[in-house]
């Protein structure tokens, strides 16, 4: 169902905007991508153009903390790693398969030493990560992703919200669904999740926010990004 023409836009811009000398290298991220294939990771991470997307928005904001939900292999990771040497990450992942194949690409990455890859349902894990931004332990985030199980999305904007700092950005992946998000109704988790994180943020004076439609290389969806105000 992907339109042709979509992957060789895809393939075509990011050869030329993200060459052989570019940073993260194409080395670190095939293999990421390669070796989670190897261990049996579906094929849902993040696309190149997205991962530089990614990078180019952790620059913008100036990251140096950044949370994400939803490790998988850890490419977009990588991605979000490397927008400065100095930047910090942590990820969380609730499948030990997936989170282990993370670590080792991250390390291949040259990455391992600034991200930390937490075990654990978001939900268990949010609680952690915030007492260790609370003591001071861990700077406050300057940009969160969140791809990970879909029906938490509003839960973890919700989370993300109190441990971010003003001007923070906040990005929802896979909210479009094949356009399905503008239906209610459907019964669909994934569907239902992208329109309560809509709904919930319009309704919020903390968060001001875009959805943003894509198509590509994955198909038709699209991202939602919000600033923390
Ligand atoms: N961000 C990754 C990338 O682009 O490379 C892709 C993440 S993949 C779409 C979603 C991941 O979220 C899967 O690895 C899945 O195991 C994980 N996940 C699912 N439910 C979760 C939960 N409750 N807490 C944390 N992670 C979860």
């Amino acid at each position: 169902e992907v339109n042709q023409a979509w992957e060789d836009v895809d393939t075509y811009s990011f050869g030329h905007l993200h060459p052989k000398t570019a940073q993260p290298s194409n080395d670190v991220l095939e293999h990421a991508r390669i070796n989670s294939e190897k261990q049996g990771l579906p094929d849902i991470a993040v696309s190149p153009s997205q991962g530089k997307f990614l990078y180019l928005q952790a620059k913008l904001v100036k990251a140096k903390s950044i949370l994400e939900l939803g490790t998988l292999g850890g490419y977009s990771t990588i991605w979000l790693a490397s927008a400065s040497p100095d930047v910090k990450v942590v990820s969380v992942e609730v499948d030990k398969h997936h989170a282990q194949v993370a670590r080792d690409n991250i390390a291949n990455a040259g990455v391992g030493d600034r991200v930390e890859v937490k075990l654990g349902p978001g939900l268990e894990v949010l609680p952690q990560i915030a007492d260790e931004v609370n003591s001071g332990k861990r700077g406050k985030f300057q940009l969160t992703f969140i791809d990970a199980d879909k029906t938490n999305n509003w839960n973890y904007v919700d989370a993300a919200i109190a441990l971010s700092e003003p001007g923070a950005v906040i990005i929802v992946d896979n909210v479009v669904r094949r356009g399905r998000l503008a239906q209610s109704g459907t019964g669909d988790q994934g569907v239902e999740g992208a329109r309560k994180v809509v709904e919930k943020i319009g309704a919020d004076d903390r968060i001001d926010g875009v959805v943003i439609q894509t198509v590509g290389g994955k198909s038709y969806d699209g991202f939602l990004l919000a600033i923390v105000k």
